[in-house]
């Protein structure tokens, strides 16, 4: 079922939106090297809480994972795709760090996402969050009523394989509203004009995931959580919560 959201309750979703964009905003700002994985979660939960937002990470459990989320954050780093448990890990120098945060505030939920470095930088890091970005901005380009689901999985897909790299097999995108996972699933590869049409209210959630190796496959560490790449090279992974409507596509987790 997916549900059409009214103007209004896609205003109401920019609440929960700008909290996640506030709580990825501040884990970058303390993201440095040294300190660890779990400190940055830390730091989201008190953008969570000041704004009276809870966290539709934590406890989560799907039917793949052994143990509830234990935090608020996701944050995969290097070799890690995503769904990393921030643990005592502390970050060094030129690590690729991915910070995925969810809120619910208001009876709504947004998600999202962002890829950074810690330190120096190395250059294909660089080029390949650079590229996530670019798949994020042509999913988004192509949310757009009239077009279909396949529309956005192609865009995203096209700027990723362009690009050489690869794309985790089945996951992707997601409807958002009153719950942070609804239908209709969104690929992150597909054929364009195929899936449902995209209508005005429809809000999304749209994650390009990028394997700097070129593999598709990845593996489960014994967390039961962190997908990792197979081949050890590193990943990033984007996200917003992107509203349908009949103007345009409108990001609800812009900073
Ligand atoms: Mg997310
Ligand atoms: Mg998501």
């Amino acid at each position: 079922m997916v549900e059409l959201k009214t103007e209004r309750s896609i205003a109401e979703m920019r609440a929960p939106g700008r909290v996640v964009a506030r709580a990825l905003a501040s884990v970058r700002q303390a993201a440095r090297v040294g300190v660890s994985l779990r400190d940055l979660d830390g730091v989201a939960r008190e953008v969570l809480d000041a704004a009276g937002a809870t966290s539709p990470f934590l406890g989560y459990r799907p039917e793949f994972a052994p143990v509830p989320f234990p935090a608020v954050i996701c944050a995969s780093v290097n070799d890690a795709i995503v769904h990393g448990i921030p643990n005592d890990y502390r970050l060094r120098d030129g690590d690729l760090v991915s910070i995925d945060c969810g809120a619910k505030l208001g009876g709504w939920a947004g998600d999202a996402a962002v890829s950074f470095t810690v330190g120096r930088a190395r250059p294909a890091d660089l080029r390949l969050i650079e590229t996530a970005e670019e798949a994020l901005a042509a999913g988004i380009a192509a949310a757009l009523p009239g077009n279909r689901i396949g529309d956005i999985a192609h865009a995203v897909g096209t700027v990723c394989r362009a690009a050489g790299y690869g794309i985790p097999d089945g996951f992707g995108g997601h409807g958002v509203g009153r719950n942070m996972h609804e239908d209709p699933g969104v690929p992150n590869e597909g054929r364009p004009g195929r899936g449902m049409k995209l209508r005005p209210g429809m809000v999304l959630a749209i994650e390009p995931m990028l394997v700097a190796g070129g593999t598709d496959d990845y593996r489960c560490d014994g967390d039961g959580w962190t997908l990792r790449t197979v081949d050890g090279s590193r990943a990033a992974h984007v996200e917003h919560t992107v509203a349908i409507t009949a103007d345009g596509p409108q990001i609800l987790t812009a900073p």
